[in-house]
């Protein structure tokens, strides 16, 4: 699933709407519509990648960017010190739904280990 059928696309695009935490001209930011902790906020690249599975070596710059905006991210929504989740979901054992490569970060609560 691609382009006009990719949910995270269409949010990418603006054609869907959410809640935007940061837009630059590789990744978006937003807050998931079903918070798992609170803060949860989804790093998704402009690009469309189904899964990490499907990165190539070329994307590197690409992951890396999405680590250094949830960075970001988790600065400036107050998480640095205190601490916090980033999350990559990948394919049906690992719980990923979307199908467009999202970072999850999650924070403002102790997170446990291992997840489930
Ligand atoms: P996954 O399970 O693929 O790692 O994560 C997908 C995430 O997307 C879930 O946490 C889910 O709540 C979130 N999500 C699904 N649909 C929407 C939507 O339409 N808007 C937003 N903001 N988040 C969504
Ligand atoms: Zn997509």
């Amino acid at each position: 699933m691609t382009g006009p059928d990719c949910l995270f696309c269409k949010i990418a695009a603006g054609d869907v709407p959410a809640t935007l935490v940061h837009a630059d001209a590789q990744v978006v930011a937003f807050r998931d519509i079903n918070p798992q902790a609170p803060v949860h906020v989804l790093v998704v690249p402009r690009k469309h990648v189904s899964s990490l599975d499907e990165a190539r070596g070329a994307d590197d710059s690409l992951l890396g960017g999405m680590l250094l905006v949830a960075r970001d991210i988790a600065r400036r929504e107050g998480l640095a010190d205190r601490g916090y989740r980033t999350v990559l979901n990948v394919g049906d054992e690992g719980g990923q739904t979307v199908h467009h490569i999202h970072l999850h970060v999650l924070g403002g609560r102790a997170m446990g280990w291992p997840p489930g």
